[in-house]
């Protein structure tokens, strides 16, 4: 809500000086006149109009009816006595803050026409009042037409993004909450198991040690052996929880390529910048099983990866010279092509396949996540 001296509205398109101006000008019109009568009637329109204004905007949506009435009718008046239009802009600034479609419309409605009908009327009254600045009010007169639609698009516009920073902040938290699920179970499921192994098996020894001592040393052996594979298993959980990096994979990536005895050529940067770790990761694992599929499917001799960022996305292209997919396969047969989609569209990101003269994927990834990071909003 505006402070109560804020009466300039704000995200109009017009500039604040502007609105300073229509503010102040209703002074010098009314001071035009020469009548005292006159000039007090037209200051106490003006502080009405303010105030009704002012109350507009912090009234209960019954109240705010009549204060637009009450602006409605003064904005008529000072067009017709005055020859001042320009007050419309604010109730037409107003109007199109109003949320409710039925009320909207119809003030929307009564005010163009209210507008148009004050402004015909001085037309073939007070000409010589009109004529100096016909153009400032044929610019007003589109203002009422226009603005109450703009503001009313505006306000749609932000509030689709507030609830679209709500989604991927909810997002956010619940890859959170799973991934720690995950953890819990993988711990249960390795860790677990394989201490309370090792417990009963410790004991299974203390006793065995007085009476069978060769089948002590087995047991002992045992416990050695699940303490190695649990440690294993620890190391791995790790390893994939800490994710990786794209350059990191590259790395990966080529020595894959080197093995299979594939030609291999890196185009662009594959240090990514402000890039979220999540995209990153996502990146990672498609060039991944990009490569895997090359090497597995493709016979190529030649694998081409294109990595390029721009202010909009990030593009990665892998290419091979190979086979193709070959005719009829479903490419969803498998689960690492559907993997990709899936992981991409977390991210917004987009998969596409060419199989023409070998195989190309074209990954790309949109900015729109990693700029909201960098405002800190997700
Ligand atoms: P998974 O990835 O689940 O281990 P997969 O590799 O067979 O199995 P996808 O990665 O989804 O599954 O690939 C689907 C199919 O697309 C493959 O079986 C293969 O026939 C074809 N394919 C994928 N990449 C290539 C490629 N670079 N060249 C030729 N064929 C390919
Ligand atoms: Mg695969």
């Amino acid at each position: 809500m505006q402070s109560w001296y804020h009466i300039i509205p704000k995200n109009t398109g017009i500039s604040s000086y502007v609105w300073i101006i229509f503010c102040l000008l209703p002074f010098f019109f009314i001071f035009r006149s020469s009548s005292v009568i006159e000039i007090t009637f037209g200051i106490l329109m003006i502080l009405l109009f303010f105030l009704s204004y002012r109350l507009s905007f912090i009234s209960n949506s019954k109240m705010v009816y009549l204060w637009v009435s009450v602006e409605m009718a003064i904005s008529i008046l000072m067009t017709i006595l005055f020859g001042y239009i320009y007050f419309s802009l604010f109730l037409a600034f107003f109007i199109g803050n109003i949320e409710n479609k039925v009320g909207f419309l119809t003030l929307y409605i009564v005010h163009l026409t209210t507008t148009i009908a004050s402004t015909v009327i001085i037309f073939f009254t007070h000409n010589e009042v009109l004529f100096p600045q016909l153009p400032f009010i044929f610019i007003c007169v589109l203002g009422v037409a226009l603005l109450p639609f703009t503001i009313r698009y505006r306000i749609k516009q932000h509030r689709l993004e507030e609830q679209l920073e709500n989604a991927n902040e909810k997002i956010s938290q619940l890859m959170v909450i799973e991934e720690r699920e995950r953890i819990a179970r993988d711990l249960h499921d390795t860790l677990g198991q394989k201490l309370s192994m090792i417990g009963l098996k410790s004991d299974l020894a203390r006793k065995l040690i007085p009476v069978k001592p060769e089948a002590a040393i087995n047991e002992i052996h045992d416990i050695r052996q699940t303490a190695r594979t649990a440690l294993k298993e620890v190391r791995e959980m790790v390893s994939n929880m800490r994710g990786s990096r794209l350059e990191d994979e590259m790395i990966q990536v080529q020595q894959i390529l080197d093995a299979a005895e594939m030609e291999f050529h890196l185009e662009g940067n594959a240090t990514l910048e402000n890039t979220p770790l999540l995209v990153e990761n996502v990146l990672s694992m498609c060039l991944k099983e990009a490569v895997t599929n090359i090497v597995k499917h493709s016979k190529a001799s030649r694998c081409r990866v294109l990595i390029k960022q721009s202010t909009t996305e990030v593009l990665i292209i892998v290419e091979d010279n190979g086979v193709g997919f070959p005719e009829g396969v479903n490419s969803f047969k498998g689960h690492g092509l559907q993997g990709m989609r899936e992981r991409l569209e977390f991210v917004n990101g987009t998969l596409d396949i060419q199989t023409s003269n070998g195989t190309t994927l074209n990954i790309r990834v949109p900015n729109v996540i990693q700029q909201k990071e960098q405002e800190g909003l997700v």
